[in-house]
């Protein structure tokens, strides 16, 4: 059960600011749901709390029916995508990619076969053996969603930040997004603070405006 409840969801900042405020929803196994609201109004600290980035100060998330606020973020079955790749450029690109399994004593077998299936699933298996630093751009952005994907999550967290600045570049990471979401049956959270874009995705928009989930309605009024 890889459903998400939020349950009265606070974030108080120790200078006092509420940047979540009271935020309740519940993202369904296997749904891809969209937050868009304006830049500051609490998207990225509310998936950051979901990916145990930032403490929780009052309020509830649930994974399923298990509760996630005291759950290490490595226990947490969560994949996150966030700040323009943040691969190991020393490293190549097998290496990358199976950095979290090798980090939790994931037999030499069992690597190779996901590592195997998560690159032939974003056709980047001919780079394997490639340097970070001698690969492409949009090769970076496969090799960082394959990095995500082949831990096998639950939920996959991705935020805006994670591939900016190329058009082309973001179309085609939202084609692979809603792959992995579609196929790989992984409930999906995507940020953007672009209307037209949350819009295009024809998915369940989350609104949202100064830390509260706003209706549609009065987020276009
Ligand atoms: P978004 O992702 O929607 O652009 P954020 O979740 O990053 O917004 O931030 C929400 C608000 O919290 C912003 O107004 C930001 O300035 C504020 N904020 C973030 N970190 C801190 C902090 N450490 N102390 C005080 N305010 C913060
Ligand atoms: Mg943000």
């Amino acid at each position: 059960m890889s459903s998400i409840t939020l349950k009265n969801l606070n974030k108080a900042y120790p200078n006092g600011f509420l940047s979540v405020k009271n935020v309740s929803l519940f993202i369904e196994d296997g749904e891809f749901v969209t937050f868009h609201g304006p830049s500051g109004c609490g998207k990225s600290t509310i998936l950051r709390m979901i990916g145990g980035l930032e403490e929780i100060t009052s309020g509830e998330i649930y994974l399923g029916d298990v509760l996630l606020n005291e759950v290490l973020p490595r226990d947490r079955r969560l994949a996150m995508a966030f700040q323009n790749y943040a691969l190991y450029h020393g490293l190549n690109v097998y290496e990358n990619i199976s950095l979290g399994l090798t980090l939790r004593d994931f037999p030499k077998n069992i690597i190779d076969t996901r590592v195997n299936s998560a690159v032939e699933f974003l056709k980047i298996s001919h780079i394997l053996n490639k340097k970070i630093r001698s690969i492409t751009e949009a090769e970076k952005q496969k090799t960082a969603l394959a990095r995500a994907i082949v831990c096998h999550p639950s939920v996959f967290l991705v935020d805006e930040d994670f591939s900016r600045g190329n058009p082309r570049r973001r179309a085609e990471m939202l084609r692979d997004v809603l792959r992995i979401n579609q196929e790989l049956k992984i409930t999906t959270l995507y940020i953007t603070n672009d209307y037209q874009e949350a819009v295009n995705l024809k998915k369940r928009i989350v609104f949202m405006k100064d830390g509260e989930i706003i209706p549609e309605e009065e987020y276009l009024s």
